[in-house]
Parts: structure tokens; C-alpha cells; sequence
């Protein structure tokens, strides 16, 4: 029977390439994603029922007395995007993309922000 001797040279090579290829592999799938989404439309009857607009200066102040402009999509604990995106998903519209500058009344502070 014959026997094959796996170095650690070899074991710790595979696993710092392994390292360095998950992030870009996430990188690449996440372009994939991003490009698969579809704008959200506020016409959406979801999108209207829960008062989206793509620009959160656009919210109406009778209706949503508790909304401040400083809210955003980006600053949204359901945004996907990172600081910088002009827009991500989100995880509340399925298969849509939101900007980050919109608002709806799901809104909710994101950790750490
Ligand atoms: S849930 Fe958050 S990220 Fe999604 S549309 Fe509403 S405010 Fe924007």
C-alpha cells in the first residue's frame, strides 16, 4: 500500500490561500448579487404600505412624525450595503435594491453606527 506524507509546509500553504480567497470570493459574490437586484419602485404596493421614498428628505413629517433625516437606508439595521454603497439590499424587499439615502417606517438604528 503506499503511503502519502501531507507536509505541514503544505498543510499551512493551503490554508493561508484558503484565507486569502474567501474574502475575494465574497467580494465577487456579493458584485453578483448587487447586479441581480432590481431597484425598488415606491409605487411597489409593499414599498407604499410601508411608506418608502429613495430620498429621506422626501418623508412626509404628518404622516411619520417620529422620522428624522438623519434616518437612511445605510444607517438601517436590514441595509446589506457598507458605508460608501450608493445603494445594497435590503432585507425587508427581497430581490430589490434600496439607496442609501431612502427611508421607509421599518427603519431601525444599525449597531455599531
Ligand atoms: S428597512 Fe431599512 S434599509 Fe430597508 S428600505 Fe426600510 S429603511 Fe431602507
Amino acid at each position: 500500500m503506499m503511503q502519502t506524507k501531507i507536509s505541514r509546509r503544505v498543510v499551512v500553504k493551503g490554508g493561508l490561500i484558503a484565507t486569502a480567497l474567501v474574502p475575494a470570493i465574497r467580494l465577487m459574490h456579493n458584485a453578483a448579487l448587487a447586479a441581480s437586484l432590481t431597484p425598488l419602485d415606491p409605487n411597489d404596493p409593499t414599498a407604499k404600505s410601508l411608506g418608502f421614498v429613495t430620498e429621506t428628505a422626501k418623508v412626509d413629517a404628518s404622516a411619520n412624525p417620529t422620522h428624522k433625516p438623519t434616518q437612511k437606508c445605510n444607517t438601517c439595521a436590514q441595509y446589506q450595503g457598507k458605508v460608501g454603497d450608493a445603494t445594497a439590499a435590503c432585507n425587508i424587499f427581497v430581490g430589490h435594491s434600496v439607496p442609501a439615502s431612502g427611508w421607509c417606517k421599518v427603519w431601525a438604528q444599525k449597531p455599531g453606527i
